[in-house]
């Protein structure tokens, strides 16, 4: 069997894409999803800003209900890792971790993104043993102790807000003193007594031993270098888009993509190869919004729907 469409990521955009695909009409629609359905966001701890939702609820809430809605209308899931994807002819080839292949009509690719290493020394060596970059997954283990956050973008600024609440106190450290978090996020973060700033630092060394980590050293512009004790360094420092499917074996993408890696595509998710959408985090300019990701799944899939129906009948 060929599929009618191969979604590769399971986030908000890509299960909206599969809403929007069955929905409207396609019927052989898998969507690959590596992990758990829901993306990057069920690892947030506070989502204020999807449209429609209010009230205290975490990422994890938001997504719960979307894999059930999809699958309600056709949508198969796969748990599984996709290695490659390729096309020959008309025909994509949807490559998983385990070897095996499927073929299908058409593809939307939304693999999202993932944290970046913020590169200083330890970071690797204690990664997972005091390193972190999810509060929501391990804030609780330093209930009532002292911990550091390092960047400030949104991801950073929210994440001490909601560790300040787990946490005895929380040192934000920050390479400047200006912050690209949203203007209201950063008042948050002001007024909050819990909350230290370290400010035109950057991370030097976490240090620690066989239990752990013991703390970090960080470097202002002066050149000080402040030693904070503390068992848990929470880095947050931005992402990196997830393409390494679209690598083929001579090493070339199956389609364009700009300077940093991100598909790039017109405003029907269209990607540079026919047959081929992008959708959400990973495509160029993309807000990095569940709302925006949500909205570009749909785009994708009427485009596909498009696609499908002009290329088969
Ligand atoms: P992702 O959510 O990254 O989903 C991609 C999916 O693809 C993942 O499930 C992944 O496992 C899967 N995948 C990757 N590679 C493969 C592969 N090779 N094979 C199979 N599956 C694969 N946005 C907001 O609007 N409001 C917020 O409050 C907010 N808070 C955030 C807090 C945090 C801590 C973070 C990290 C992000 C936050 N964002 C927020 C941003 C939001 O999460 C993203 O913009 C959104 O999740 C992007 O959706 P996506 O579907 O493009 O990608
Ligand atoms: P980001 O906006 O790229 O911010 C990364 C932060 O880390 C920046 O402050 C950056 O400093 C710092 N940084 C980068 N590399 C560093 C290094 N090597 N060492 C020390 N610091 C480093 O990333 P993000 O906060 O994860 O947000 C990603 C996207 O998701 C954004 O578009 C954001 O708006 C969105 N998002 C939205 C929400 C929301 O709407 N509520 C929540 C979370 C995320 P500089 O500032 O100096 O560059």
């Amino acid at each position: 069997m060929i599929l009618d469409c191969a979604i590769i990521g399971g986030g908000p955009a890509g299960l909206t894409a599969g809403l929007y695909t069955t929905r409207g009409g396609l019927e052989n629609v898998t969507m690959f999803e590596k992990g758990m359905p829901g993306g990057q966001i069920t690892q947030s701890s506070e989502i204020e800003n999807y449209p429609g939702v209010t009230g205290d609820i975490t990422g994890m809430d938001l997504m719960m209900p979307w894999p059930a809605q999809c699958q309600k209308f056709g949508l198969i899931h796969d748990m599984a890792e996709v290695r490659r994807l390729s096309k020959e002819g008309d025909i994509f080839t949807i490559t998983k971790s385990d070897d095996t292949t499927i073929q299908a009509h058409s593809a939307i690719i939304c693999t999202g993104s993932s944290p970046r290493r913020a590169g200083f020394k330890g970071e690797d060596e204690f990664f997972g043993r005091g390193v972190s970059t999810c509060a929501t997954c391990d804030g609780f283990f330093y209930k009532g102790k002292e911990v550091a956050v390092v960047g400030g973008g949104d991801t950073a600024l929210e994440e001490a807000l909601y560790l300040a609440k787990i946490c005895s106190k929380v040192y934000l450290i920050h390479r400047r003193d200006t912050f690209r978090a949203a203007p209201n996020t950063v008042k948050r973060v002001k007024e909050n007594e819990k909350i230290e700033l370290v400010l035109n630092s950057v991370p030097q060394e976490v240090y620690g031993d066989a239990s752990g980590v013991n703390g970090i050293k960080v470097k202002n512009n002066e050149g000080d270098i402040q030693d904070i004790g503390v068992p848990g360094v929470f880095t947050f420092v931005g992402n990196d888009v997830n393409n390494q499917t679209l690598i083929q074996e001579d090493g070339t993408f199956l389609c364009d993509v700009n300077e940093q890696g991100q598909v790039i595509v017109d405003l029907s998710m269209k990607t540079s190869l026919p047959g081929l959408f992008a959708a959400g985090d990973m495509r160029i300019e993309a807000p990095k919004q569940v709302v925006s990701a949500a909205g570009d799944g749909a785009v994708a899939a009427l485009s596909v729907i498009s696609y499908v129906d002009e290329l088969l009948n």
